[in-house]
This record gives C-alpha cells, sequence and structure tokens, in this order.
C-alpha cells in the first residue's frame, strides 16, 4: 500500500537527528544554520539618528518665518554639545546623533543662504521630521535571528550590527552517494548498446554541494549484484545518509530494498502515492543513519533531492524551518494527472502583461531529465485530482530557478 508524500516525510521526519555544534566567523557564517537566538545588544537605531542631510532645529513650527544662525556642525561618528535658542540651528549629517536640545532635522534642499550669513528654510517641517528615534528599528534585548535559521549574507549585515563576529553553527550531516545498475558507465567512460552514463549520483553530488554539504562520500557505481551491492551499502553506513538511486522498484534486478534489509536497515516505507518517484525506500540504519533509496529514474531523483531528501538533510543540519516553501501561482495551460497519486510536474514561470504563470514544460516522460534543466521548478497537482485548468492556482516549488532573465 502506498502512503502519501506527505506521510512519506512524516514518518522519516522524527528520526532525523542533528548534529553537534561549532563555531564560525561571519566570513564562513552565510550556509551556515545558526544554533543559538541572537538578540539586539542594544537599540537599533542605538541614538537619534538624522535621516537626512541639512540642519538640526529646536522645533518650533516657525522654521520659514526667520533666519537661522549656524552655530555648529556634527557629523557621523561625532558628537555635539551645547546651549542652543530657537534662532539656532547646527548643520548635521546623515547619521550623526541628533544632540538635544534639537528636535528635528531640516534637509539642505530646504534651506538657502541668508544674506546675513545664516540660512533661511523654505519649507515646513514637523516636529521630530527627518529623525530615526532611538530603537525604532529593534529594541535592546529583542529576538533578531532564531536558533534554527539558515544564514543568508543580510543575515551576516545582522550578526555583524549587533558584535557577533564569531557564532555557533550545526555541523552537517555526512552523506554517502551510491548508484546501483548495471547499464551504468560515468561520465569520463565511453559508453556504447545498452549503457548509459551515471547522471544521477553527480546530480546529487552538485546539489549537495549546492546545499552546503562537505562531508560526502561518492561511492562511485555497482551493478545489479547482490554481494557488490551489499559491501558498498556497508561502506555507505558509515554515514548519517546513505542516498541510493535505481534498483527499488519491482523489477527481477530491483534488489536493492533486499540488499539493505541484510544490512540490518529497518524499512520505514517503500512506496509512495507520487510521480515522479512511486517506488521511493526510507529507512533506518542499525546506527541510526538514515537511508533513501531513489529510482533510478532521473527526474526523480531530481524532484526528489528537493521535494523529500533536502527536507531531511536540512533538518538534520538544524533548520528550524526545512519543508520546501510553496508560491501559489496560476496554471498558463490545464493540467492532468493520471497517476493516481500527487505528481510533481516540471515547469517554468512566464511572465506577460505582468502576471506570471507556471508553464509545464512539454517533456517526453519522466525519464527525460534534459527537458527539466530548463525548468524554473515544479508545480504540484493533489491526489485525487485528475484535471486542473488553465488559471488554476497552483503550488509552485521554485526549486531550480535561479529567476534571471534577458527581459526587464
Ligand atoms: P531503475 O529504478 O533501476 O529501474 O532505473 C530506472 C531508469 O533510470 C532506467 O532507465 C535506468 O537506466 C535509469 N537510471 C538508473 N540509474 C541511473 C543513473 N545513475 N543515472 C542515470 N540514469 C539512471
Ligand atoms: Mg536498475
Amino acid at each position: 500500500m502506498a502512503i502519501t508524500y506527505e506521510e512519506a516525510l512524516a514518518s522519516v521526519l522524527p528520526i532525523v537527528r542533528t548534529q553537534e555544534v561549532h563555531r564560525v566567523t561571519l566570513a564562513d557564517a552565510a550556509g551556515e544554520i545558526l544554533a543559538m537566538d541572537v538578540t539586539a545588544d542594544r537599540n537599533i537605531p542605538p541614538f537619534p539618528r538624522a535621516a537626512m542631510d541639512g540642519y538640526a532645529v529646536v522645533w518650533t513650527g516657525r522654521e520659514t518665518e526667520s533666519a537661522y544662525r549656524v552655530i555648529g556642525t556634527v557629523n557621523p561618528g561625532s558628537t555635539w554639545h551645547g546651549d542652543a535658542a530657537d534662532s539656532d540651528c547646527i548643520g548635521i549629517m546623515t547619521g550623526a546623533m541628533v544632540p538635544p536640545p534639537f528636535d528635528a532635522v531640516i534637509q539642505v534642499e530646504l534651506s538657502e543662504a541668508d544674506p546675513g550669513g545664516g540660512v533661511r528654510f523654505t519649507g515646513p517641517v514637523k516636529r521630530r521630521a527627518n529623525i530615526a528615534e532611538e530603537g525604532e528599528d529593534v529594541r535592546k534585548g529583542s529576538l533578531l535571528i532564531g536558533a534554527g535559521t539558515l544564514l543568508s549574507p543580510h543575515h551576516v549585515a545582522t550578526l555583524s550590527s549587533v558584535g557577533q563576529w564569531e557564532v555557533p553553527v550545526y555541523k552537517r550531516p555526512s552523506v554517502a552517494v551510491l548508484a546501483t545498475g548495471s547499464e551504468l558507465l560515468e561520465p569520463w567512460e565511453s559508453a556504447q548498446g545498452p549503457m548509459i552514463r551515471n547522471s544521477n549520483s553527480h546530480f546529487l553530488l552538485a546539489a549537495l554541494k549546492g546545499l552546503g554539504f562537505t562531508e560526502v562520500r561518492y561511492l562511485g557505481i555497482v551493478p545489479d549484484d547482490r554481494e557488490q551491492i551489499v559491501s558498498k551499502i556497508r561502506e555507505g553506513l558509515d554515514c548519517d545518509f546513505l542516498l541510493l538511486s535505481g534498483g527499488v522498484s519491482v523489477g527481477d534486478v530491483d534488489i536493492v530494498p533486499d540488499c539493505l534489509s541484510a544490512c540490518g536497515v529497518r524499512k520505514i516505507l517503500h512506496k509512495v502515492a507520487v510521480k515522479p518517484g512511486k517506488p521511493i525506500f526510507a529507512g533506518e540504519s542499525p546506527g541510526g543513519g538514515i537511508v533513501i533509496g531513489l529510482p533510478g529514474n532521473p527526474v526523480a531523483v531530481m524532484v526528489h533531492f528537493h521535494m523529500f531528501i533536502r527536507p531531511l538533510l536540512l533538518k538534520a543540519s538544524g533548520t528550524a524551518e526545512y519543508l520546501p516553501k510553496p508560491i501559489h501561482l496560476p496554471l498558463a495551460s490545464s493540467a492532468t494527472n493520471k497517476s493516481g497519486g500527487k505528481k510533481f510536474t516540471i515547469a517554468r514561470l512566464e511572465t506577460h502583461g505582468g502576471v506570471t504563470r507556471v508553464a509545464e514544460i512539454p517533456s517526453h516522460g519522466s525519464g527525460d531529465f534534459v527537458s527539466a534543466g530548463r525548468a524554473d521548478g515544479v508545480f504540484e497537482i493533489p491526489l485525487g485530482t485528475v484535471e486542473l485548468p488553465a488559471g488554476h492556482l497552483v503550488r509552485f516549488y521554485p526549486i531550480w530557478g535561479n529567476f534571471l532573465s534577458k527581459e526587464g
């Protein structure tokens, strides 16, 4: 009996364990997963900050009525102290601390030189105009980045601003990759007759690298031979994850599940109501590692690396959010699902007249991985839905997209 895609994920996620923690400096922080809550060490902004170049005045509401005397200047990084009458102002630059008793900043564009040597203001301002108030963005002590956040360059900026130059991050799990199939040769070998080149392993290795996994062991190719498969599986079980492709279906030579069982791997699931990829195997090794066997079909491997394996890998890496996040977009044309399960269809995003639609990529079925190379991601047709009309809002997962375009 096939279980749903959601049930499949829900049955493996609970046994995924995180790794230890180590510290990295800012230069290595992007792409890592933060292992502590980071809070603000001071208010942001930390002082009332001029948001414009101009003049600081003591607000009266009568700024345009008479000339002002300029009694000083304050630049970013310096301070100014003194008393000021209502007719006094100081020059102030963006980023400088607005000193008391001033309580409004008039931008330089609203000023002109007064023949008497001072300045005149040509437009009225409100009290506290052009002042970013202390703590208006963030109060001291409040949470800025939660534990389990996958750090982006933007987070590196936040960490820098609060003095966190060395932070704890989770270690990534180790991953082994093995391709099974007697028809397989490596890309650097000459392929003839019934032989094909192994693309799955090299896709998986590239995808793991892209996700920041560095402890990756490539176990090569094994033919559909029990003894050889078992021996390679044993090697792979030293890692936290073992990812296999091929040999998990119902053909005579699909012996991977049996071989895994012979190595003590406990089966969690073997059939998922999802296309591509119905025969997905997931199990737990005697040492607590996770074993995923995907069918050899390269599109299934590509889709389920993102939709099934990536959530597990990210959870093992300590991320608080690990499920793929869909965007709801309309379909460019009708789409069908004859699979009897959930279907993930490869698609491109097309924008015409200001509307972005999901356009299915014409392909010759789920083995057509070259077509997948033109995709931005996949959209979902739910289990039980046979056809969706053009314009229907679907869940689109931007799993491949670089979102670059020739047009503006
Ligand atoms: P299998 O799941 O072993 O029945 O394989 C399904 C299809 O995927 C077959 O056409 C295989 O030749 C192909 N295939 C299996 N492994 C790979 C691989 N590593 N790279 C590319 N294609 C593969
Ligand atoms: Mg095979």
